[in-house]
């Protein structure tokens, strides 16, 4: 029987300095694993050595392939590319950063095998992490678990092992805003999560800051959540009402006590109020708009600028 094909997608932002230890440790596992093998490292518009360290790798072994972006688009497009060019029955996808630890492969193989479709890793620990970053992790799951209908899963990394349907249903999610995390859930299947350990990067840095994060975390928000736009709404509806019971009051009042020209402050107070209300509903209705408007021109997710296949060189025309 012929052995079966498996896909390691891997996407690189500026890691040359681990690189090598990467590979070096990643081999070592899939050289004891009964599978075929291709890995699919997806350079993210690298600005230092990554491209050239991974081409003299495919000069050298032939099942590793190259995806090269004309300039950074971000890790979910990476993602989405390295599963676009994989052939795998099944493919797991992992970060460069020795983050992931290889032979948690083996582990996610077996699952596999048992009859999951999908296998993720879960941190159990958040070793590492200032309290400020955890305190607002814990506050976005929460309100992720309050306004969507996909469940996340706190702590689940993006190291995952798919069998070839569950890759062709994340592919079949053509969206231009990718939220992998909800993405992922939201096509179901039979999943399996493993825990593991915070593990601290090899070598290299971190390309996410707070802010970054917070963004990631908005964009989660957005894509998979219209709540907040119902929140606007009912916060609108709130105030009309407590502006109607005001006005009932001041007519009352006026007809049986008079009027009392002194009320500047007041208005002021429900102008200003009123206003900023309206400003920030706007601002929500606009984040959605804004979504629309980049899903409507329907962009590639990804450019590629160079591809050379596990094997031979390609054109690399791949739809997206
Ligand atoms: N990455 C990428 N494009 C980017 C940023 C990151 O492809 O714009 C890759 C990066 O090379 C690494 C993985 O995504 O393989 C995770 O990045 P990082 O280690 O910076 O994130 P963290 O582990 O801190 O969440
Ligand atoms: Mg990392």
């Amino acid at each position: 029987m012929e052995k079966k094909l498996l896909s390691v997608v891997v996407p690189c932002y500026n890691e040359e300095k681990v690189l090598d230890l990467f590979y070096y440790e990643l081999e070592k596992v899939l050289d004891k694993i009964e599978y075929e093998y291709e890995i699919i490292f997806v350079d993210d518009g690298s600005k230092d050595g990554t491209a050239e360290i991974i081409k003299k790798k495919n000069t050298l072994d032939k099942r590793i392939s190259l995806v090269s972006f004309s300039r950074n688009f971000g890790k979910e497009a990476g993602i989405y590319a390295g599963l676009t060019y994989s052939k795998g029955d099944i493919v797991v996808v992992m970060d460069s950063d020795l983050q992931h630890q290889p032979e948690v492969i083996v582990d996610m193989i077996k699952y596999i095998e048992e009859g999951y479709d999908t296998v993720t890793t879960k941190r159990v620990d958040r070793k590492g992490e200032n309290v400020i970053k955890k305190v607002f992790s814990n506050l976005f799951y929460r309100i992720m678990q309050k306004i969507t209908d996909t469940e996340l899963v706190q702590g689940a990394q993006d190291f995952r092992m798919m069998k070839r349907n569950v890759v062709d249903a994340i592919l079949s999610l053509k969206e231009y805003n990718r939220f992998s995390k909800g993405i992922f859930s939201w096509v179901g299947f039979k999943v399996k999560y493993i825990e593991v350990k915070t593990i601290e990067r090899a070598a290299g840095e971190t390309k996410w800051s707070f802010s970054s994060l917070l963004k990631y975390a908005i964009e989660g928000i957005l894509a998979f959540s219209t709540v907040p736009l119902r929140i606007s709404t009912m916060v609108g509806i709130l105030i009309s009402i407590f502006s109607f019971g005001l006005l009932v009051q001041i007519i009352v009042k006026a007809l049986f006590l008079g009027t009392d020209v002194p009320g500047y402050p007041s208005i002021m107070t429900a102008i200003l109020f009123i206003g900023g209300i309206q400003l920030i509903v706007i601002g929500i209705l606009s984040e959605y708009v804004a979504k629309i408007y980049y899903e409507i021109k329907a962009r590639p997710k990804f450019i590629v600028r160079d591809y050379i296949a596990s094997g031979q060189n390609g054109d690399g025309n791949i739809e997206n």
